[in-house]
């Protein structure tokens, strides 16, 4: 349904911890910033997308494998990946009110402001001219709109050289030359901007010191790319082949907010695919292609989903993209996919003093493969998911529900089994069906309230299916099967119960469609 975003976003953070999905983390001692603890619900959910994303990569590809690499890694790593001297973010402190900015973000926004006065434009126009409305047209002649188009383009030139020579001053030139306040008080006195590096980094061991410095790693990257020759010799690989992974990655994030948007540790689900030099493009575009699809399957509006091509190449890319999603804050980036060229491989070649490259019979000699890198955030697909599931219906008889339509092969429960009343064997028959079903869903039995506020707490949680144990089950052993959704009820044998819900909640249906 359509609500204000940023209402939404406050219904969903509030709605994921009243149902144990997500709670802030060591919440007793008031919480720790922008860390997050999934909760009974939320684990469930979680383990079925991350499913999702391993089965499309390491079961539906047969030159796709997966690894489950160390969160800690020889330090050496990150001087060769270029996390050491260059994982930063510029960062700048308002004077007035003290809180510290992403200078590089500031910009940004200021830039998203021009680009909403554009689509206002647009809006306005498109009523004026009715159905004779050409947007592009339109775009390409308004006077206004080419004036606002061009300030975009010289603000973002400009922070791209300054981003790409680590202009520091010339960011703050920028800040000041825009007038950009800070969004909370309204300031302008900013000072200096900073580089801050965001890995963490902790101690080896019981010696303190700097020869004993480890880092959480920043990205799950880099246990693929020091894997790569054990993964291709033992999995007798041949390129084009495929490493992915799933596990935790930790930043020092300077601004985290947004709920599980943003976070300091935070899970990433990606995957390095390995292809002959000169290649690289072409893998890149099919990637590309690839992931949209897998995110459409998903049923969360293809008119959510958007590609944003990046105009400052990080230092290791020939090509890069997000895959960004509507979220209730906007258009946010959800998943990266890079062309890495050979930067990584060779940085470790020269690094370790160990040959990382494959021969290719074909060719007759070895090379040093390029990398198409996706790199998906679990947690940010998990609050896309929520936020796209949020309902709030009005039923038939005035009544409010609110449910979470997740796509039954990812809902944390599958079934409730529900006796009408708690008394003539009915909850005796409930159990008899739960333990015939456990062994295939998850599934729960409710026995307290009356019928509908406990349908209310299954919608809430997402509960696809709810199995009504009534008078008539001890006669003919048919149950209701109530769909979530529709709320439609039909009769079933119990004997059919696990084939109908085998069907319902296959996660092949999503597969299908990749
Ligand atoms: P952003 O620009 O939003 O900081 P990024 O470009 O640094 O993200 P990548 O390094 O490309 O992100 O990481 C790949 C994916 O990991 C992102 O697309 C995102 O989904 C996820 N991710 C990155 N940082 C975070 C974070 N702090 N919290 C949650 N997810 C994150």
């Amino acid at each position: 349904m359509s609500q204000p975003e940023d209402n939404l976003l406050k219904k969903v953070i509030a709605h994921c911890k009243e149902y144990g999905y997500v709670f802030p983390s060591s919440e007793i001692y008031d919480g720790l910033s922008a860390t997050y603890d999934y909760g009974q619900y939320g684990v469930e959910l979680k383990n079925h997308l991350k499913h999702y994303w391993w089965e499309s990569m390491v079961r539906m590809n047969e030159n796709i494998v997966g690894i489950d690499a160390a969160i800690f890694m020889h330090p050496t790593t990150w001087k060769a990946s270029g996390h050491v001297d260059a994982f930063n973010d510029p960062l700048i402190d308002n004077k007035d009110s003290k809180k510290r900015y992403r200078a590089d973000q500031l910009i940004e926004e200021y830039v998203a402001k021009i680009e909403n006065k554009i689509n206002k434009e647009e809006t306005k126009a498109a009523k004026r001219f009715g159905d004779a409305f050409d947007a592009e047209q339109f775009r390409a002649t308004n006077p206004r709109v080419l004036k606002y188009q061009e300030q975009i383009d010289t603000i973002n030139q400009r922070l791209k050289e300054a981003i790409e020579q680590g202009d520091l001053e010339g960011l703050k030139a920028l800040i000041e030359e825009l007038g950009i306040a800070d969004p909370v008080s309204g300031s302008r006195n900013w000072t200096d901007v900073r580089q801050f590096n965001l890995m963490f980094a902790t101690e080896l061991g019981s010696l303190a010191g700097d020869s004993n410095k480890i880092f959480l790693r920043p990205e799950t990257a880099q246990g693929i790319f020091v894997n790569f020759l054990n993964v291709q010799k033992t999995g007798r690989m041949r390129i084009p082949f495929g490493i992915a992974q799933i596990g935790k990655a930790f930043r020092n994030e300077i601004i985290a907010r947004q709920f599980i948007f943003r976070m300091r540790e935070f899970e990433q689900m990606e995957m390095q695919f390995f292809v002959k030099p000169g290649e690289e493009l072409d893998w890149y575009q099919a990637w590309k292609e690839k992931r949209m699809k897998w995110h459409r399957a998903l049923g969360l509006g293809g008119e959510n989903y958007r590609f944003h091509d990046h105009l400052n190449l990080a230092h290791y890319a020939n090509a890069a993209c997000d895959i960004e999603y509507k979220f209730p804050m906007g258009f946010k980036e959800l998943e990266g996919i890079h062309s890495r060229t050979d930067f990584d491989l060779k940085a470790h070649e020269q690094y370790s003093g160990k040959k990382l490259q494959f021969f290719d019979p074909a060719e007759d000699k070895s090379y040093v493969p390029y990398v198409i890198e996706t790199s998906i955030g679990l947690d940010r697909l998990f609050l896309a998911m929520l936020c796209h599931a949020y309902t709030e219906e009005t039923l038939d008889d005035g009544s409010q529900r609110v449910v979470l339509k997740i796509p039954a092969p990812l809902a944390p429960v599958k079934a409730a089994i529900l006796p009408l009343v708690n008394k003539d064997g009915l909850p005796e028959k409930a159990q008899e069906v739960f333990d015939q079903l456990k062994y295939h869903f998850l599934c729960q039995i409710d026995f307290k309230d009356a019928i509908g506020r406990r349908y209310r707490r299954q919608d809430a949680i997402g509960t696809p299916f709810g199995i009504t144990i009534d008078h008539q089950t001890m006669e003919d052993d048919t149950v209701t099967l109530r769909d979530r959704d529709s709320m439609k009820q039909e009769r079933v044998p119990v004997h059919s119960l696990v084939e109908t819900l085998r069907e319902k909640c296959a996660l092949q249906s999503l597969l299908q469609q990749l």
